[in-house]
C-alpha cells in the first residue's frame, strides 16, 4: 500500500490520482467480472455515445475513517439505486447494488493509504460512474458500457466548512419539467457551468436554481440540495419532480424527525418566502452541509437571522449526521457498511 505524503487539513476538492480503481465492461448483454487497474485513462470509440449524446450518469459517495480504526460507507445501497433510476432514465444498463457496493468497498481497500486520518474532517470521496461507449453514431443507447469506481481524498466542497456561504439566484434553468433533472447525469452538471461560472464572478460561491416551470420556488443550490428551518422550528425540503433526490438530504430530514424530535415538510419553498426560515443551507455529499448566510435574488439582498454564524438547528444537524458518518454516534439500521 502506498503512503501518499498529503498535508490533511488542507485538502480540498480536487482530483488526485490515486493507485487502484474498478472497471467493469458491458457487452453482449452482460457485465464482465470487473477488475482493479492502476491505468487512470480510459482508452473508448470516437463514437461513444457518452461523448456525443450525454449518455453517462455517476454517483458521489464518501468513505470515514472511524476513531477505532474500521471505515464505514454511507448508505451505499442509496447510491445503488438513484444509479439505477439514472441508468434507467438514460437507456443504460443497471448496476446490480451488490457489484455497485462491492465495487466501491473494492476501490476503498485498495487505496486506504489516501483515507483521511480519523479527526482531520475528510474522508475519500468515491465517483462511480456509467458512460455509454462502443462503436454509434446514431440517437440510440450504445452498444457496450463501463462502470468504473475511482477515488481521492477530499476535505471540505466549501472552504470555510461551516461558515455562512452567499448564493445568487440564477437567471438559467437547470433542467427542464419533464426532463432528466431527478437523475445525476452529466447533461446536468453541464448546463450549470456557465450558471456556476457567472455567480461565481459576482463573488457568490454558486447559484440557486428555481423551478424551471415558473421560476418562482427554490430547487437546488448550485449541486446541492435546499433545506431551511422554519421560524417556528420546522425543517423545510422542497418537492419536485426535477430536483436531485439526494442521499444527505434525505437522512437529514430523517434525523430531524427520528433524533431531534423536530416536525419536517416537503413543500413548495417560495423564494420570495425566505423571510420564513430563520436558517437555511445547501446539503450534499460533497458539500456535507454548507449554512446559507445569505441570498441575492434581483435586486433584493435576504440575509438570513445569523449571516455570520451556523444556526443552531442546522448545527445540531450537522453534528448528527458526522457523528454517524464517522461512526461517533450510533447509526439509523443499515446506514453504515463496514469496509474494514
Ligand atoms: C448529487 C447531487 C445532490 C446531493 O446528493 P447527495 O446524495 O446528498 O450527495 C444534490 N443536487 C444535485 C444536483 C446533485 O447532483
Amino acid at each position: 500500500m502506498s503512503r501518499p505524503n498529503i498535508d490533511w487539513p488542507t485538502l480540498g476538492f480536487d482530483y488526485l490520482r490515486t493507485d487502484l480503481r474498478y472497471l467493469s465492461h458491458w457487452r453482449g448483454g452482460a457485465w464482465d467480472g470487473g477488475t482493479l487497474t492502476g491505468d487512470n485513462t480510459l482508452h473508448i470509440s470516437e463514437a461513444s455515445s457518452a461523448l456525443h449524446y450525454g449518455q453517462q450518469c455517476f454517483e458521489g459517495l464518501k468513505a470515514y475513517r472511524c476513531r477505532d480504526g474500521s471505515v464505514n460507507l454511507f448508505r451505499p445501497d442509496r447510491n445503488a439505486a438513484r444509479m439505477h433510476r439514472s441508468s434507467a432514465r438514460l437507456l443504460m444498463p443497471p448496476v446490480p447494488t451488490e457489484t455497485f457496493i462491492d465495487a466501491c468497498r473494492q476501490v476503498v481497500r485498495a487505496n486506504l493509504g489516501y483515507l483521511p486520518p480519523y479527526g482531520t474532517g475528510g474522508a475519500l470521496y468515491l465517483r462511480p460512474f456509467l458512460i455509454g461507449v462502443g462503436h454509434n453514431v446514431r440517437v440510440a443507447s450504445a452498444p457496450e458500457f463501463l462502470f468504473s469506481v475511482f477515488c481521492f481524498p477530499v476535505g471540505p466542497y466549501f472552504k470555510g466548512g461551516l461558515t455562512p456561504t452567499n448564493f445568487v439566484v440564477s437567471r438559467y434553468d437547470r433542467a427542464a419539467p419533464n426532463g432528466t433533472g431527478a437523475a445525476k447525469v452529466g447533461g446536468n452538471y453541464a448546463a450549470s457551468l456557465l450558471p456556476g461560472q457567472e455567480a461565481r464572478g459576482q463573488g457568490f460561491a454558486d447559484g440557486i436554481y428555481l423551478d424551471p416551470e415558473t421560476h418562482t420556488k427554490i430547487e437546488e443550490v448550485g449541486s446541492a440540495n435546499f433545506f431551511g428551518i422554519t421560524r417556528d422550528g420546522k425543517v423545510v425540503t422542497p418537492r419536485s419532480p426535477s430536483i436531485l433526490p439526494g442521499v444527505t438530504r434525505d437522512s437529514l430530514m430523517y434525523l430531524a424527525r427520528e433524533r431531534l424530535g423536530l416536525e419536517v415538510e416537503e413543500r413548495d419553498v417560495y423564494v420570495d418566502r425566505l423571510g420564513d426560515f430563520a436558517e437555511a443551507g445547501a446539503c450534499g455529499t460533497a458539500a456535507v452541509i454548507t449554512p446559507i448566510g445569505g441570498v441575492q435574488h434581483g435586486e433584493t439582498f435576504h440575509v438570513f437571522h445569523s449571516e455570520t454564524e451556523v444556526g443552531p438547528v442546522t448545527r445540531r444537524l450537522y453534528d448528527e449526521l458526522t457523528g454517524i458518518q464517522f461512526g461517533d454516534v450510533e447509526a439509523p439500521e443499515g446506514w453504515t457498511v463496514k469496509v474494514e
